[in-house]
């Protein structure tokens, strides 16, 4: 969607935020597929209860991206335009065994500076990728560890009030690759609550997190991580390779030899070539197992 107001164009500015024109969300996304629309990105998260004012005065919708990392976006103009954070100011500050982080911050590089102070407890999710919004967002989890599980305090901008918010870690619920916030919630920053833990031990943890990842996903393609969440008492990954659907190819995207449930943009791939192998993937795993796989990744179609 584009703005077309250029009195708007003013307002954009007034609010702290970077207006870009027709971004092409394949180059903001690690699937590398994806429409245009026009991105906000917002320098001032004070300013949020303002900018989604005027948005909603005037009519256009909106969606978050965080990092982009779990997110496959259909082709073409997208309705509405796309907002993020801006990760300029994303610091971390430590108070005791407590870290408080921007949402735009990376995860990865949250990690390491909490390693750095002696705490630990999330070496399970390093490699993955992505902001810490998004990881609350999706509850991020890996080889035994949730982000969910150290959340002592989250800020939030919260559309009903449209007001800022502090909500205590027992107000929010977080379950397997979901959390209670509200879909138009914008997460501002966390306090998250770690382990000590000695450099070196997490140092090792993480190593041997990033060589099994290694070993089993394809990290040096594109992807945006698990497509299926896994159902109860399966492993979507295994049923698909039980039905050797490894390497089967709709237009450019593949399923990876890797790892049976991520799927990679090998050859120039379109979203709609994700959206028929999706499908595919699904009826046949349907078929022959009377599973039916919901998906784990966030799907961003037409209709919003
Ligand atoms: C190679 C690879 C490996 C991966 N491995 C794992 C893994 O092991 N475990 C795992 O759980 N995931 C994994 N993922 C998926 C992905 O990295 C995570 O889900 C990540 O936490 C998403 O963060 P993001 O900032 O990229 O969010 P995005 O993809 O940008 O957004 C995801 C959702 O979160 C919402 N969101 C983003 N920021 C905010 C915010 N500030 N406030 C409110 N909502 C927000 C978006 O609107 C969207 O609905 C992997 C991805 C890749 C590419």
């Amino acid at each position: 969607m584009r703005i077309e107001n250029p009195r708007l164009y003013d307002a954009l500015c007034d609010l702290q935020v970077d207006y870009r024109p027709r971004q092409c969300l394949a180059d903001w996304t690690s699937l590398g597929v994806g429409g245009t629309t026009d991105l906000l990105i917002v320098e001032n998260p004070a300013r949020l209860p303002e900018l989604i004012s005027l948005l909603r005065q005037e009519g256009i919708p909106w969606r978050l991206l965080g990092g982009g990392t779990n997110l496959l976006v259909a082709e073409g103009e997208l309705p509405g335009v796309v907002l993020q954070l801006s990760s300029r100011e994303a610091g971390v500050e430590f108070h005791a065994q407590c870290v408080r982080v921007a949402a735009a911050a990376n995860l990865g590089r949250m990690m390491m500076e909490c390693a750095r102070q002696n705490l630990g407890g999330l070496e399970g999710l390093a490699g993955v990728p992505g902001t810490i919004g998004g990881a609350l967002r999706m509850n991020a989890g890996a080889y035994g560890a949730q982000i969910g599980q150290f959340v002592r305090l989250v800020r939030v901008f919260r559309c009903t009030t449209n007001r800022i918010e502090t909500l205590d870690g027992s107000q929010i619920l977080f379950a397997y690759r979901q959390s209670s916030f509200a879909p138009d919630d914008i997460l501002l920053a966390a306090e998250l609550q770690l382990l000590e833990r000695p450099y070196e031990e997490i140092l090792a943890s993480i190593k041997m997190c990033n060589e099994r990842r290694r070993a089993t996903q394809p990290v040096h393609e594109k992807t945006a991580g698990c497509i299926f969440k896994n159902p109860p008492d399966y492993s979507a990954g295994k049923l698909i390779d039980e039905l050797r659907l490894k390497g089967h190819r709709v237009g450019g995207a593949v399923v990876s030899e890797r790892h049976a449930n991520f799927f990679v943009n090998r050859y120039a791939a379109t979203a709609d070539d994700f959206f028929r192998l999706i499908e595919l993937v699904r009826e046949r795993v349907r078929q022959a197992f009377g599973v039916v796989l919901e998906e784990e990744i966030i799907v961003w179609k037409h209709r919003l």
